[in-house]
């Protein structure tokens, strides 16, 4: 016996609140939201105690890496203690899911998340971002090249820029790089095929 599919006007409370809860994401839109209540309905219970029991685990177990900023199960990410990468090369990204984009295509340094771009429209300005913290990364000394890993939109170049300007100020003997090769203007970073982005890191220029 299948659940029947509501009229959108008259979305029975439950779903409503399931509905609103999905669409507090900022990646799914009202229909989508509406298309999840309704197919989270539907599965098996035990599916669902299975999705809230993960949902649940998530929400208290997770924790931010005190050194780049990227989700994980401890204070320290597995990226951040993995002494068989680079530590001499770290590749600024805004998000976390901009990691795995670059993970999958095949870097081998280490990471900082900015957790976001400049955007004053937004009310977003640089100290929202982890910029400070990479600054304090810096000053170890231990860091030979920062790779400018920023979406080519409008507001991930002139975060990029401003990162540029500060690094140089502070430390002008660390080089600054972007991913180069392959990438046009407008290029989110999540969306690049692993092989386009291999070859854009390779063939990292100068930031400029
Ligand atoms: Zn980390």
């Amino acid at each position: 016996m299948g659940l029947k599919v509501p009229s959108m006007s008259s979305f029975p409370k439950y779903l409503e609140k399931l509905k609103d809860a999905f669409y507090a994401l900022p990646s799914v839109t009202p229909r989508s939201a509406e298309k999840m209540a309704v197919d989270f309905v539907r599965l098996p219970r035990e599916k669902r105690s299975e999705i809230l029991k993960d949902i649940s685990a998530a929400s208290t177990e997770i924790k931010v890496c005190r050194i780049c900023g990227n989700y994980s199960n401890e204070e320290v990410c597995e990226i951040c203690s993995d002494s068989s990468r680079d530590s001499g090369v770290v590749c600024v990204v805004e998000e976390p899911f901009d990691v795995y984009a670059v993970e999958d295509a095949g870097f081998n340094g280490k990471y900082h998340i900015l957790g976001g771009r400049i955007d004053p429209l937004n009310k977003i300005s640089p100290s929202d971002l982890r910029i400070n913290s990479l600054m304090k990364r810096l000053s170890s000394g231990k860091i030979k090249e920062i790779i400018l890993a920023t979406n080519l939109n409008r507001k991930g170049i002139a975060t990029a820029r401003y990162i540029f300007n500060e690094i140089k100020r502070e430390f002008p003997e660390i080089a600054v790089t972007q991913p180069a090769h392959g990438l046009s203007e407008g290029t989110e970073i999540v969306y690049v095929n692993p092989h386009t982005l291999k070859e854009a890191f390779e063939d990292r220029k100068e930031f400029g």
